[in-house]
């Protein structure tokens, strides 16, 4: 049998060089078989499975949400292989198509369940994004800043305990907490195995983020959220990922994490190219507003907004296509600039941009096509249609 090609026609497709053309794409199987400016190719009708019109619309590579905990009353922590599929089918209905699945602070026995989880699922998904591993988001960071963090499981990187966790082999990306010189071991082992390091839930200052930098940790946890504020004198872990050119910023556009001029300022200094959009979502994601349980304690999520009975913010329930939206509107940057934030400098974050995060011949047919307010037009994950909007469906969220 043939395998599956899908022709999109009539599309603006945007492209690593910045050129943003009409255009056309044609998938072969999981990949990009071909694509190109102006008509597409005649083609013959037996060769092609679908012929699909973008009326102009926008093609962009699919998302990647390298910072998500749970969507539709799941969480990762939950160690639920159901929970994980029904995840990635609500991340797809919002144009992601690959994403981590992150933990949180927890004891290692549910820690490790939980990773174990993601292990054995890593991979496509049936109807939803692909799985491309675990985040994860503690245990070793600083009580100080925790968040909605639970302060009483933050510990320190005990090597025996940490080792347990990167031996899975799904681990992608972790964060911890710098200052701590016990946590510092763990920056040089996963440099060594490929795991990128970020520094989140975090006091650390500008010399422990440059140490720390020199010994590969290259990215921080929720820009601004979750770590030392800047000032002039003391520039704290805000000021150090501002200034330390090899740290990409993780960024929670809600407009309610952080200020839709503190977005601009974040892009306008670091480049298009080094920050990295978020959701950091939670399992109240897709749900109505109303109470649920973190672990052993109670969230609200209201308007928007997730957060603890003493106030502070505790995840998200953001969506990617809602992600790129206000921070497109926030810092100035139309689409065709602003796309590389929630795709490509992800993919590259965690070393898969040779597969991932950009349209190109031979890389995976990962695609979102999008209306002009943003909104998510269909979804395709690795050559195959997840998601599609019917023409006169009202619900668009
Ligand atoms: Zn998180």
């Amino acid at each position: 049998m043939n395998p599956e090609r899908l022709l999109i026609y009539n599309a603006h497709l945007g492209s690593i060089a910045g050129e943003w053309q009409p255009g056309w794409l044609l998938t072969e199987g999981k990949t990009i078989y071909r694509m190109g400016a102006g008509e597409p190719p005649e083609l013959e009708a037996s060769t092609v499975t679908r012929r699909i019109d973008a009326g102009g619309r926008a093609l962009i590579p699919g998302f990647i949400d390298l910072h998500v905990h749970g969507a539709m009353g799941h969480d990762t922590m939950d160690a639920s292989p159901d929970g994980l599929r029904e995840m990635s089918r609500f991340y797809a209905r919002h144009g992601v198509t690959a994403f981590l699945a992150t933990t949180w602070t927890a004891s290692r026995e549910e820690t490790l369940a939980a990773v174990q989880n993601v292990a054995q699922l890593t991979g496509p998904l049936p109807g939803g994004a692909t799985l491309l591993g675990a985040h994860l988001e503690g245990p070793y960071l600083n009580p100080a800043k925790c968040g909605a963090q639970d302060a009483r499981q933050i510990r320190r990187a005990d090597p025996h305990e940490a080792l347990e966790f990167l031996d899975t082999g799904c681990v992608r990306l972790l964060a911890l907490a710098p200052e701590f010189t016990e946590n510092l071991w763990l920056i040089d082992e996963c440099s060594r195995r490929g795991i990128t390091v970020a520094a989140g839930h975090t006091t650390a200052g500008y010399e422990e983020m440059r140490l720390a930098a020199a010994r590969g940790l290259r990215q921080v946890t929720h820009c601004y959220n979750g770590m030392q504020g800047f000032d002039h004198r003391s520039l704290g872990t805000v000021g150090a990922a501002l200034a330390i050119p090899e740290i990409d910023c993780e960024l929670i556009a809600d407009n309610i994490h952080v200020h839709p001029a503190a977005q601009k300022i974040l892009v306008d200094v670091k480049g298009l190219q080094h920050v990295i959009l978020i959701t950091d979502a939670i399992r109240g994601a897709g749900l109505p507003d109303g109470e649920f349980a973190i672990g052993d304690r109670m969230v609200t999520i209201q308007d928007g907004a997730v957060r603890l009975p003493n106030g502070s913010l505790a995840g998200s329930v953001l969506t990617m296509e809602n992600a790129l939206r206000n921070a497109s509107r926030s810092t100035g940057r139309p689409l065709q600039e602003s796309w590389v934030m929630s795709s490509h400098n992800a993919a590259r974050a965690i070393g898969i941009a040779e597969h991932k995060g950009s349209l190109e011949t031979g890389k995976d047919a990962d695609l979102v096509l999008l209306d002009a307010d943003y909104s998510v037009n269909m979804t395709v994950v690795e050559g195959r249609v997840i998601f599609e909007r019917a023409a006169a469906d009202p619900t668009r969220m």
